[in-house]
């Protein structure tokens, strides 16, 4: 059986690669320990989408689990307005949207153009300043990029070397977990 990425990983993947080794070790267990930070808070933003909770608008999916054979992904939408042609992914607090967000955002048009739904638009959404943001459709150079990166993270090799950033690694989620890093988690 063929195994897909799961799409809420890549950004992680663009924070370290590494912690997606880490990811897969304890994602097992009890995932209290490794969601333990802003993550959190990001993660109870999306309960209830998750849940179904979000939206009785036929014309509104929510939490749809969405697919795609050409790039070896799966992964979980947020909202989908048919009406409008549009595709939104919410985030607890976006300061900065991060280019591994936009891989997600990305990705998963791709599973839901491969799954035979209409895009037009794509937004992000900021719930903690209800701010919304427009993301361009990703054009032929951009869906290469991103199938790049799908590659990239399929051939990991998480006994390689990597190098380490203080900075980062005080505010990963799996610090206290590392063998990579000696520095202390700031949570
Ligand atoms: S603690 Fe640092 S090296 Fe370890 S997974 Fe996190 S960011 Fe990567």
């Amino acid at each position: 059986m063929d195994e897909y990425i799961a799409i809420s990983l890549l950004n992680d993947f663009i924070f370290c690669p590494y912690s997606i080794y880490l990811h897969n070790v304890y994602m097992g267990g009890d995932e209290g320990i490794v969601h333990s930070t802003p993550q959190a808070t990001g993660k109870s933003a999306h309960s209830a989408i998750d849940n179904n909770q979000y939206s009785t608008k036929k014309s509104e999916l929510t939490s749809l689990s969405v697919y795609s054979d050409e790039l070896g992904i799966a992964g979980k939408i947020d909202i989908y307005k048919a009406d409008e042609k549009l595709l939104t992914e919410r985030k607890y607090k976006l300061t900065t949207i991060y280019q591994g967000q936009i891989f997600q955002l990305w990705a998963q048009y791709f599973c839901m153009l491969e799954m035979g739904y209409q895009i037009e638009k794509l937004t992000m959404h900021s719930i903690s300043t209800n701010q919304t943001f427009p993301i361009e459709i990703p054009s032929a150079i951009e869906k290469s990029q991103l199938i790049n990166f799908i590659n990239e993270f399929k051939n990991y090799n998480p006994e390689k070397p990597i190098k380490t950033n203080e900075n980062k690694c005080k505010h990963c989620i799996y610090c206290n977990l590392c063998d990579k890093s000696e520095v202390e988690n700031v949570y």
